[in-house]
């Protein structure tokens, strides 16, 4: 596929798709979706064999509710049958000559699963890259650094998004920080994709340099991804003022695209790509799908993808959608994710998020924003305990700052942890290069 030619001042990488009315938009997903659901029960071995158990044929879709009545697929799904019958096992729904490129999850939370696409998902995946590249501001002018790991990783291939935009494309990857930082002052780019919290420690890293990252170099945007950062306010605003940039949270998800969805200039939620994922909302425990704006696990079915349908993959990703129109002046729906659900932790009959403690360590004053949280069981009963770092040069007492801490905490999530625990700077070895683990899981539940 060659490059748009677009006028650099034009809003909308794809006008018609972007802000198409929802009725047209509906109707677009209902054609897609039937041809979707034929196709897949007509060539893939599990879906013909789920469909049938469940009693329902493709045919049954007349209206958009009706995907209701089909089977639910998730990560289970996909471990049990990959590698089963042929080498991409049976959900894939073409012979393995057809497949040009594999991603695979990375197996954080048991076998890593892998994910096919077909030339043609292939070229799709990194036309709607360049779309959401675009939204996010990203002009044929623009030099843009890929800060992503390329291994086996689904982020990997859309540095290709920001050619096909038109961009100069810069292949840094996972290097070395002292790397990375030379790619940025030597080259100057304007706008680089990496993890939140790598953002954040590479800015720190500059300034321990003795550099400015607002104005020793040149980037004005930072797309941010893999961790819930970008959509939590408090942390969001800190990366933005220490680089003096604009910072835009992406969504991807290996088991669906490497190019999900994108915030807008609103900032208020990530629009994902409807006229390729139909999205639903459904209730984590029955399955039940819930009305638009009602918080659930967020599930999703591929409309284009041909190499491997997925069809209802339940996520694990709890948030809600809203569907009303954007001020930004696209129609497509918004996902808000607020946490996944292997990671919420009732306490106190009071459900919490790692990214609710993550929003208060990043607002209050004189912390450096590292944080990790420890969920545990004691006597029968869920607590959570939460370990800080005190700001460099700070000479506040420890334990006023974990009082201050566990104070904001309370009024945040509305129960408090039953301990803070206060670090020095750099103590307390969350900061990672590239992903940090900061949810340690000790509950019964979790063994
Ligand atoms: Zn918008």
């Amino acid at each position: 596929m060659a490059k748009k030619n677009i006028p650099y001042d034009q809003k909308y990488y794809d006008p018609e798709i972007e802000c198409m009315p929802r009725p047209e938009l509906e109707q677009l997903q209902l054609e897609r979706l039937q041809t979707m659901v034929q196709y897949a029960y007509d060539n893939t071995v599990y879906y013909k064999r789920s469909f049938d158990a469940a009693g329902v044929k493709p045919s049954d879709i007349k209206t958009l509710d009706d995907l209701a009545k089909f089977p639910f697929i998730n990560k289970q799904t996909e471990r049990e049958t990959q590698h089963v019958g042929s080498f991409f096992g049976e959900l894939c729904s073409v012979p393995e000559e057809d497949v040009v490129f594999m991603a695979t999850s990375s197996g954080s939370t048991g076998v890593p699963t892998v994910s096919p696409f077909t030339q043609e998902d292939f070229d799709l995946w990194q036309d709607t890259e360049a779309r959401l590249f675009w939204q996010a501001g990203m002009r044929p002018n623009d030099r843009y650094v890929h800060g992503l790991n390329f291994a086996l990783y689904v982020g990997g291939p859309d540095v290709i998004g920001a050619q096909r935009l038109g961009a100069l494309a810069i292949w840094a990857g996972a290097i070395p920080s002292d790397r990375l930082i030379f790619v940025l002052k030597q080259y100057q780019p304007t706008i680089i994709w990496t993890s939140p919290s790598y953002a954040w420690t590479l800015g720190q890293k500059i300034k321990e340099k003795g550099l400015d990252p607002r104005n020793d170099f040149s980037i004005r945007t930072i797309i941010v991804a893999g961790e819930p950062g970008g959509s939590i306010e408090s942390t969001r605003e800190s990366i933005e003022e220490l680089w003096g940039a604009n910072v835009v949270d992406f969504f991807g998800l290996s088991d669906i695209y490497g190019a999900c969805a994108a915030m807008c200039e609103a900032k208020d939620g990530l629009h994902i790509v409807e006229d390729q994922i139909l999205v639903e909302t459904v209730d984590p425990v029955t399955g039940e799908v819930l009305e638009p704006g009602s918080v659930g696990e967020l599930t999703y079915t591929t409309l284009m993808k041909k190499a491997r349908p997925m069809i209802r993959f339940r996520t694990g990703d709890i948030g809600y959608v809203s569907t009303e129109k954007c001020s930004c002046g696209r129609t497509h729906a918004r996902i808000h994710v607020t946490g996944r659900k292997d990671e919420m932790f009732i306490v106190g009959a009071v459900n919490v998020f790692p990214s609710d403690v993550e929003y208060v360590v990043r607002k209050e004053p004189g912390l450096t924003g590292e944080y990790s949280i420890r969920v545990y069981d004691e006597n029968f009963t869920t607590r959570y305990e939460v370990s800080v770092e005190r700001a460099l040069g700070s000479d506040e007492p420890y334990d006023q700052v974990s009082k201050r801490v566990e104070a904001a905490l309370k009024a945040h999530t509305g129960v408090r942890p039953a301990k803070v625990i206060v670090f020095d700077a750099d103590k307390l070895g969350t900061s990672s290069e590239h992903k940090a683990k900061r949810f340690i899981d000790e509950r019964e539940s979790a063994k």
